[in-house]
């Protein structure tokens, strides 16, 4: 069985499809549906997010299709950047501008207060309209620096519980250990493998 994911971002795309590997599922992107075109990411939730993209694009393709919606929650900044964390520094979805504007906002946040979390929404859904939602989220606090040239987006200022490494300072697998998407994932997969007899 096919089961589309419903992403434009080749990064979410690659950790899923890891994630994925050892299931019966085979799993493609929008990048081999280049007709679909996704709406825009209106609602106020990530679960709502994820639900808009997943819907738009099994309805578009007739596939099950998997979208995933995350971003990063600051307690300093009051949840932010949040559902709006690809586009934290304006439209154009720019990682560098992101990290550049996070640590801006961070200047004069006293070091006990910087704990963050990476929250993923994901959502699942069916031609027919059929759904079933799952979360994960992951703790950590923000850095002073970016470190590390692995992963995406925030990953860089992100440091986990361990209180030392980066997100961005694992690799896929290590990550896939313990981030806020393979956690929603995983919660998932009975659904998935349900599916998939
Ligand atoms: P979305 O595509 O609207 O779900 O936006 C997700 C945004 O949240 C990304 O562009 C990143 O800025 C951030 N984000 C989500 N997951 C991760 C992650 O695993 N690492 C780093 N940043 C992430």
């Amino acid at each position: 069985m096919k089961l589309l994911i419903a992403s434009g971002n080749k990064h979410k795309v690659a950790e899923i499809k890891e994630l994925l590997a050892d299931s019966s599922w085979q799993v493609c992107s929008l990048a081999d549906y280049p007709q679909v075109e996704l709406p825009p990411e209106d609602a106020p939730t990530f679960e709502g997010n994820a639900y808009i993209k997943a819907a738009a694009a099994a309805k578009a393709t007739g596939l099950w299709t998997l979208a995933d919606d995350s971003g990063l929650a600051v307690d300093y900044l009051q949840g932010e950047p949040g559902v709006r964390s690809a586009r934290y520094a304006g439209e154009d979805k720019d990682d560098d501008a992101n990290n550049r504007k996070l640590l801006a906002a961070m200047t004069d946040c006293p070091p006990d207060e910087r704990t963050a979390r990476f929250v993923c929404a994901l959502a699942l859904v069916s031609a027919e309209g059929e759904s079933f939602t799952a979360n994960g989220t992951c703790e950590g606090r923000i850095g002073y620096e970016e470190r590390g040239t692995m992963g995406f987006g925030y990953d860089p200022l992100f440091i986990m519980e361990d209180g030392t490494h980066t997100m961005a300072e694992l690799d896929m697998a290590a990550k896939n250990e313990i981030s806020h998407r393979a956690k929603a994932l995983r919660q998932m997969l009975p659904v998935l493998l349900k599916l998939a007899e």
